[in-house]
């Protein structure tokens, strides 16, 4: 008797088992019984042989009433031509090579074939229809099988497993199937009427009814919210075992002095998340916070003020960005925030100041190896670097606090590894500036706590956003462009490629693979999920490639350059593939007012803060997903004159632009969050390494199916509160260790 970790090829053989493993990732039971079929063909569609459609799929039970073989023309071989009927009507069969089909399909055999229908010289036909002879012996029991039940239809496993070999796989496994140990306990399935899990199995491959379909899937959803939730509940315990150094600002220090020297009053919001900080800072379990603010909230001045409480009381803090220009940017603004206090141990700096150390992948060996030294010596309060400061052996003297900007590019692991950089475990702060609805923040970040900042600083102006997409306002886009520069301020051109005859996306100067698919332009956006069991056949959904070459930033800037309506303008461009001194330089320039028109990639996405720049242009806009595209208008209309956003786009796409019409319609980051996330495959969203393990969610929906996510996070913590190791639920433990990869694990044990 099998179980589910029972290697396929043991009970089903080698032959079956290879392609399912390579093309499927399935190689034991439990992962074949996991593979769920995308859809069900019912029953009693099966049989009408009268009402074919050329080019569609046709799935008939019916008897081979002919068959002969014949010698080919052209090359070797022997080509098979049957006929089948139900009885009244007739369909033929080609098979162009009759290997292996000759003694199955002899006239008087019983099956189900299907396939797609064609036209020959005025007869149906089916080339190479996929078939299943029945054992003549049964053929009763195995047609009223077929028209009783729900055929499930699987995605294919390469050219020789195609679904209906799956589904023979699968019945094989279920009948030799032994006893199951379900991970959910028998009280939860009660409270929640849940199927136990061999049932699950059984409906989801077997069904007889649209019912026993959706109680197999409702289980099979609730599994994956529990799995992740029983993950997450295990992190914060480990987390909650973890000691170390209470952080508590003294009186007289860089905090107060700081306030001092704020040139505006904290929000409300700003104040309440700091208590919430300090709060945390000062116990002695290390904090592990998310917080959330949309762009512009100010998130920055709050971990400032929490850096600086860790300063006080003799550690170190860490700030760490996802890129190499968003780091410079922040050591810049929180050099010149702090003031004299950014100059302790210099001449003229404050008594009780400390100092600012920037650190990234590309600087000169010499800058590099005085930033390391200050962070190994502690003379650096504040170090601000990119990944490269996890990545690599940075020593701190005593690393207290990491802030962590723009969570969207960091996944759980890089979250682990810093964990892992201090004496002791540091105090972690994760800021997001992408709004995340409470279902997903409690599947991606359930292991943290977390704060939100609401309201956006007083006096801020409101962002107007237009699409524009048409081609006779492309050139009043510039005439405006050059306007807002005539009236003292700047502006951002971003372009979807760079340009340099490279296809590739902007390289990110710190790779994520996360993050750079999420700013690959043309992501699969189109291959949206599907929640309901469609009884349909496969179409391709893939969008079409894109005829057009996407506007890049090379191309633009020469544009620009020649158009008479921006003569005179400072142009300048920004991409990824720069030399991160030319970067810094433009950034700085642009910060400094002595560019107009900045030309670039999503390169200034995150964080960039330039206060005069107002408008932003963004070419084919399309391209962009709804966050990105809201992040990115987000660095405009920080000052205090209004910003302007143009989406320009040339889509053909009803969908496309109507998606456009909606973030130019809203400022409201929670609107926008929940329409990307429902526009996209959860997959996409949580990115593997962020899903909280190697399990995918296959059939949850994290905005639908909202409160079986909460009715799981429940039982799943209450389960860990009462035996944080699995003790008495030992198939719960197999089910979460083999969710996860073993970095993860590891980092559970170590708890
Ligand atoms: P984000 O949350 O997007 O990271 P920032 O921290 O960059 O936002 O803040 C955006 C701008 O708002 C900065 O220029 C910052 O100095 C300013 N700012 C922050 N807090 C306040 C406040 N309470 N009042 C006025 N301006 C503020
Ligand atoms: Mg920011």
């Amino acid at each position: 008797m099998a179980d589910l970790s029972t290697p396929l090829g043991k009970v089903v053989g080698q032959p079956s088992a290879s392609p399912l493993a390579k093309h499927r990732g399935i190689h034991t039971v439990g992962d074949l019984l996991d593979f769920v079929p995308r859809r069900y063909v019912e029953p009693g569609k099966l049989t009408d042989l009268s009402s074919l459609v050329e080019g569609e799929e046709v799935t008939v039970v019916a008897r081979v009433d002919r068959a002969t073989t014949r010698p080919m023309r052209q090359r070797k071989g022997r080509m098979l031509n049957a006929t089948i009927t139900d009885g009244t009507r007739e369909l033929d069969l080609t098979f162009f090579s009759a290997y292996g089909h000759e003694g199955r399909l002899v006239p008087g055999a019983l099956g189900l074939f299907a396939g797609i229908v064609g036209r020959y010289q005025r007869t149906w036909q089916l080339t190479h229809p996929n078939y299943q002879i029945f054992d003549p012996e049964e053929e009763d029991e195995a047609v009223e099988e077929f028209l009783s039940r729900l055929i499930p239809i699987y995605l294919p496993a390469g050219k020789n497993m195609q679904t209906w070999k799956v589904r023979k796989v699968v019945q094989i496994v279920l009948a030799s199937l032994g006893e199951v140990r379900d991970h959910v306990p028998p009280d939860v399935r009660k409270r929640r009427g849940l199927v136990d899990l061999i049932s699950m199995y059984r409906l989801l491959h077997q069904p007889s009814t649209e019912r026993d379909v959706s109680r197999a899937r409702y289980r099979r959803k609730y599994d994956e919210a529990f799995t992740v939730q029983a993950v997450l509940a295990q992190r914060r315990i480990a987390g909650d075992g973890l000691r170390t150094t209470p952080r508590v600002p003294h009186a007289g220090g860089l905090v107060e002095a700081f306030d001092a020297r704020m040139p505006f009053e904290l929000t409300a919001g700003q104040q309440e998340v700091s208590a919430e900080i300090a709060k945390d800072l000062a116990s002695e379990h290390p904090m592990h916070r998310l917080l959330q603010g949309e762009v512009g909230s100010g998130k920055t001045v709050v971990a400032l003020r929490a850096m600086l409480s860790v300063i006080d009381s003799g550690g170190q803090a860490a700030l760490l960005a996802p890129t190499e220009v968003l780091a410079s940017q922040h050591f810049r603004s929180i050099t010149s925030m702090l003031g004299d206090l950014a100059e302790g141990g210099l001449l003229g700096g404050s008594e009780i100041g400390t100092r600012v150390t920037l650190l990234t992948g590309s600087q000169p060996t010499g800058i590099r190896r005085k930033s390391l030294l200050e962070a190994a010596s502690g003379d650096a309060g504040i170090v601000v670097g990119t990944h490269a400061l996890i990545q690599e052996h940075v020593q701190f003297f005593d690393l207290g606090l990491v802030v962590v900007d723009e969570q969207h590019r960091f996944g759980v692991e890089q979250r682990d590894a810093l964990r892992s950089k201090g004496k002791q475990p540091p105090h972690v702060l994760v800021m997001t500036a992408t709004p995340i609805p409470r279902t997903v923040a409690m599947t991606v970040f359930g292991d943290m706590e977390t704060s939100t900042l609401t309201e956006l600083p007083k006096g801020r102006l409101p962002i107007a956003s237009h699409v524009v997409s048409n081609p006779r306002w492309f050139q009043r886009t510039w005439e405006r462009v050059a306007e807002e520069v005539r009236a003292g301020h700047q502006t951002y051109v971003v372009c979807p490629r760079i340009g340099d005859s490279d296809p590739d996306p902007d390289p990110d100067p710190d790779p994520d693979p996360d993050s750079e698919r999420d700013s690959a332009p043309g992501a699969t956006r189109a291959d949206w999920s599907d929640e309901d069991v469609e009884v349909t056949f496969d179409v391709d959904e893939s969008e079409p490639p894109p005829v057009r070459e996407l506007r890049s930033v090379l191309e633009m800037e020469a544009e620009l350059r020649d158009n008479p309506a921006l003569a005179g303008l400072r142009i300048a461009i920004l991409h990824g593939r720069m030399a991160a001194d030319d970067k810094d330089k433009v950034m700085l320039a642009f910060a400094a007012g002595t560019i107009d028109v900045l030309v670039a990639t999503t390169v200034i996405e995150v964080g960039v803060d330039v206060a005069n720049a107002t408008v932003m242009v963004i070419m084919d806009a399309d391209r962009f997903g709804i966050s990105q595209l809201h992040q990115l208008r987000g660095r405009i209309g920080r000052g205090t004159s209004p910003g302007l956003c143009l989406l320009v786009t040339e889509t053909d796409s009803e969908t496309v632009h109507e998606r456009l019409i909606s973030v130019a319609a809203t400022n409201d980051g929670f609107t926008l969050a929940r329409l990307d996330l429902e526009q996209r495959k959860e997959g996409d969203v949580l990115g593997a390494r962020q899903s909280g393990g190697k399990s995918q969610l296959r059939l949850l929906r994290l905005l639908r199916d909202e409160d079986l996510i909460l009715a799981a996070r429940e039982d799943a913590f209450a389960i860990v509160d009462a035996d944080p190791w699995l003790e008495q639920h030992p198939a719960l433990r197999n089910v979460i260790a083999s969710a996860l990869d073993d970095e993860q694990a590891a980092y559970l044990e170590r708890g």
